[in-house]
């Protein structure tokens, strides 16, 4: 099932897809909900983030090709950091390129919704508690990561976390799941989560182990090598297997 959120006028909706059309559905994503008859055709919504997470956790350097293209180590533990939920964006969203960068890049990641409160939780568990998958771009002002060698200022400038543009909720393992971007239509890159270090129910185990998880928070998985730098005017779009494909255009103008 692919679960979105989207606006029609002024009124904030919640859908699922269906043959290619919206269904409006009533109840949240995390308990319970129902399925309307009211319907939407795609190009005649606004979409809207499909979660407000209370946190983003992203997983930096968890493709080895990816760890090397920066010249960096691959890492013996998961790399996390925190981009704030003022940076998110949504599928269609204007990437807003700071007057303080001169280089900003996409990175296509995989990235995971959780469904219920989940604190300490072991590898063998972790997966009960995966509402479902999404694509995320983890925007980078990568001068200024370079320059600092920290990731908050580079990574949580306002509209630098696209994802969606739906959440599924259909899957058995993500350890084989395409993973790419394109920029103007071109392909960028071409990964597959077979080549995650650090895999997904290792990755839920790890995070719940420092910090609560709560419905609707969302880790991203790291990306696998070929990012690269965006320009205003770009549309970067950020596709995984399964979920379809993120699209937003980049843009000096606030
Ligand atoms: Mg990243």
């Amino acid at each position: 099932m692919k679960l979105l959120r989207f606006k029609t006028g002024e009124v904030e909706k919640k859908g699922v897809l269906v043959d290619g059309k919206i269904k409006r559905i009533l109840g949240t994503f995390f308990d319970n909900y129902t399925i309307t008859d009211e319907v939407y055709e795609l190009d005649e919504v606004h979409f809207l983030p499909p979660v407000i997470p209370s946190k983003i956790v992203c997983i930096g350097r968890n493709y080895a090709d990816h760890a090397k293209e920066l010249g960096n180590e691959v890492p013996s533990e998961p790399l996390i950091f925190l981009k704030p939920n003022s940076a998110i964006n949504s599928h269609e969203g204007l990437i807003v390129y700071p007057e303080q960068s001169n280089r900003v890049d996409y990175e296509a990641e995989l990235a995971i919704v959780i469904k219920k409160r989940c604190k300490g939780v072991s590898e063998e568990e972790a997966l009960e508690y995966v509402l479902g998958y999404t694509c995320f771009n983890d925007i980078t002002a990568r001068d200024i990561q370079k320059k600092e060698g920290k990731f908050t200022r580079a990574k949580s400038f306002d509209t630098f976390a696209p994802f969606g543009p739906y959440i599924e909720t259909d899957f058995e393992d993500f350890d084989n799941l395409y993973v790419r971007s394109y920029v103007n239509g071109e392909l960028r890159q071409n990964g597959n989560t077979k080549d995650m270090i650090f895999k997904v129910p290792y990755l839920i185990s790890f995070i719940s182990n420092i910090m609560t998880l709560y419905p609707g928070d969302i880790i991203a998985t790291g990306t696998p090598e070929g990012v690269g730098e965006l320009k205003s005017g770009d549309v970067v779009e950020v596709e995984v297997e399964g979920v379809g494909k993120l699209r937003n255009y980049v843009s000096k103008e606030k």
